[in-house]
C-alpha cells in the first residue's frame, strides 16, 4: 500500500534520504528506528508530499504522491490535488498539535467538514466513535489544554482517523510523553494495528515494534541498514550498526 522506491533528498549539501525502498503491505506495520538525525522524520514526511523528493518515487495505493507523468516529464500537482491525497495519508507527530481554541470533538470535525465538505451532523456521529475508541467519549467538550498528553495524542490519532485515511504514518508518538502515558498511546496503536490499519510508526519503542509490527526497519545515514521480522532483527541483528543501536536503546 505504501511503496517507496529509490528515494533521495537533500537539504543543500546534506544528503538526508539516500535512496530508500521500503514496502508497506496492506494491513501491516512497519517500525523504523535509528539513530537522531538519520532522516526518519524526513522519510514520514516525503510520504505525504511535506517534503519534494529530489528522486525516486512515492506510491500510496498505487497512485503517485506529488507528481504526474505527462509525456516523459514530471509535473506536480496542484495543491488541491495534493491535498486530496493527504486526506488520504493520516500523520500523527510527536507533538500532538491539536487546534488549541477547540473543543475534542470540534478538532475532528475540521478536516473531514472543511478539507472533504462532509456533512456536519455525519461526521459527528463518526468523530463520536472514534473518541469512544480511543476511550476519550466523555472528552468530547473538553480542550486540549484540559487534557493529559497522552489524551492529547488519542485525540489527535482519532482526529486522523476521522478522515477515514488508508494508511497511518506515526512519528515518535509517544516520545513527548511521560512514561506512565505511553501505554494508553500504545494500546491505541496497537488496537489499531489489530483492525487492520496500515502503518508506518517511527518509534523507539522496541516493545511495541516487536509485538505489533510486522517489520522493523533500522536506518542509519539516510538509508535502511537492516530490516525484517522484528523478533529476529532485534535478537539477532545483522550488522555491527544495528547491535550498537540496539544495544542502546534495549
Ligand atoms: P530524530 O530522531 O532526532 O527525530 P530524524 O531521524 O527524524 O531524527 P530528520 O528530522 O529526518 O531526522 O533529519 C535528518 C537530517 O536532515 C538532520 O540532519 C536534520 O538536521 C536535517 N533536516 C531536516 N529537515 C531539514 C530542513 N527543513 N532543512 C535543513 N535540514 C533539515
Ligand atoms: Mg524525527
Amino acid at each position: 500500500l505504501i511503496q517507496l522506491s529509490n528515494v533521495r533528498k537533500s537539504f543543500g549539501s546534506l544528503e538526508v534520504l539516500r535512496g530508500v525502498d521500503l514496502q508497506v503491505r496492506a494491513g501491516e506495520v512497519c517500525c523504523v528506528i535509528g539513530p537522531s538525525g538519520c532522516g526518519k522524520s524526513t522519510l514520514l514526511r516525503c510520504i505525504n508530499h511535506l517534503e519534494r523528493v529530489d528522486a525516486g518515487e512515492v506510491l500510496v495505493d498505487g497512485q503517485r504522491i506529488g507528481y504526474r507523468r505527462i509525456g516523459n516529464r514530471l509535473v506536480e500537482l496542484p495543491e488541491r490535488e495534493i491535498a486530496k491525497q493527504r486526506a488520504e495519508i493520516g500523520m500523527v507527530f510527536q507533538r500532538f498539535n491539536l487546534f488549541p481554541h477547540l473543543t475534542v470533538l470540534e478538532n475532528l470535525l475540521e478536516a473531514p467538514t472543511r478539507v472533504r465538505g462532509e456533512p456536519r451532523e455525519q461526521v459527528r456521529e463518526r468523530a463520536r466513535q472514534l473518541l469512544d475508541r480511543v476511550g476519550l467519549a466523555a472528552k468530547e467538550d473538553a480542550y486540549p489544554a484540559q487534557l493529559s498528553g497522552g489524551q492529547q495524542q488519542r485525540v489527535a490519532i482519532a482526529r486522523a482517523l476521522a478522515m477515514r485515511p488508508k494508511v497511518m504514518l506515526f512519528d515518535e508518538p509517544t516520545s513527548a510523553l511521560d512514561p506512565e502515558l505511553v501505554g494508553d498511546v500504545l494500546a491505541t496503536m496497537r488496537d489499531l494495528a489489530a483492525d487492520g490499519m496500515t502503518m508506518l510508526v517511527v518509534t523507539h519503542e522496541i516493545g511495541f515494534a516487536r509485538e505489533v509490527a510486522n517489520t522493523l526497519v533500522f536506518m542509519a545515514d539516510g538509508d535502511i541498514v537492516e530490516r525484517g521480522d522484528p523478533r529476529r532483527v532485534i535478537a539477532e541483528p545483522e550488522h555491527e550498526r544495528t547491535r550498537a543501536f540496539l544495544s542502546k536503546v534495549l
